[in-house]
């Protein structure tokens, strides 16, 4: 099932391109990773698939599921890790976006927030405060608070930039296994394009223009794809 389809887009900013004639989709169950080097456009997309930036032409349509059923994962600044609340606080703070704007949290906010802890495996976390967490143990929450945000589509921005190799790789772990256990879509923007061939399913390659849109499997026999992974 088709989720969300980009058309000719063609994003900039005065009247310089950022982003030029892309078009792709993204099918329920897929593993998309969007790469490319800085500048390429990667930040203006996501600020157009979560609705921040209009498109100068093209179409950006969310098909069989709405914009609030997204749950989108920022990348994290300093500012955020030192952040005064509590783990519970912060995951809790996911559930705001599904039904539009509530001061309050019910019992089946707190339920999910509940439950997804546990399902990343940060329970004991529950009443520590935020800035005091590793910055693997922090991704792992700001994760859980965007699964309170969906059942279904997962959007991440460099999940793992600020993170060493060992919690780098528990935290693709934890992405493939939302993605293959539970169905959840992902959409991930992403520099490493190695852990990208291991993890995604589906890679968009970015140079303002699209380099490449299709399948791992392709893109490892691409030149660009050669290239990128040091075999060309
Ligand atoms: P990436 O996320 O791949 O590093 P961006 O989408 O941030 O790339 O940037 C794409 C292009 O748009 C770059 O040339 C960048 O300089 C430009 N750009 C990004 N944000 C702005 C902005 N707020 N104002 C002007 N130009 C911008």
């Amino acid at each position: 099932m088709r989720l969300l389809e980009c058309s000719d887009l063609n994003m900039s900013y005065e009247t310089v391109p950022a982003l030029k004639d892309l078009s792709f989709f993204v099918d329920a169950g897929d593993y998309l990773c969007i790469i490319g080097e800085n500048g390429s456009g990667k930040t203006t997309l996501l600020k157009g698939l979560l609705g921040l930036k209009e498109p100068d032409s093209g179409l950006i349509e969310y098909i069989g599921i709405t914009k609030r059923e997204v749950g989108y994962m920022p990348q994290q600044t300093t500012i955020q890790k030192d952040f005064p609340a509590s783990v519970m606080e912060v995951v809790l703070s996911g559930c705001l976006n599904r039904e539009g704007f509530r001061v309050f949290y019910g019992k089946k906010d707190r339920e999910l927030a509940v439950k997804n802890l546990e399902t990343l495996s940060i329970s004991d976390l529950a009443g520590k405060s935020y800035m005091e967490l590793s910055g693997g143990q922090q991704q792992r929450v700001l994760l859980a608070r965007a699964l309170c945000a969906t059942q279904r589509l997962l959007i991440l921005d460099e999940p793992t930039i600020s993170l060493d190799p060992v919690a780098t790789s528990a935290f693709y772990g934890v992405v493939k296994s939302l993605n293959r256990d539970r169905n959840i879509t992902i959409i991930m923007v992403s520099h490493d394009v190695s852990a990208a061939v291991q993890n995604a399913s589906k890679i968009l390659h970015l140079e303002t223009t699209p380099l490449f849109f299709g399948s791992v499997e392709d893109y490892v026999n691409t030149d660009v794809g050669k290239r990128m992974l040091g075999a060309g």
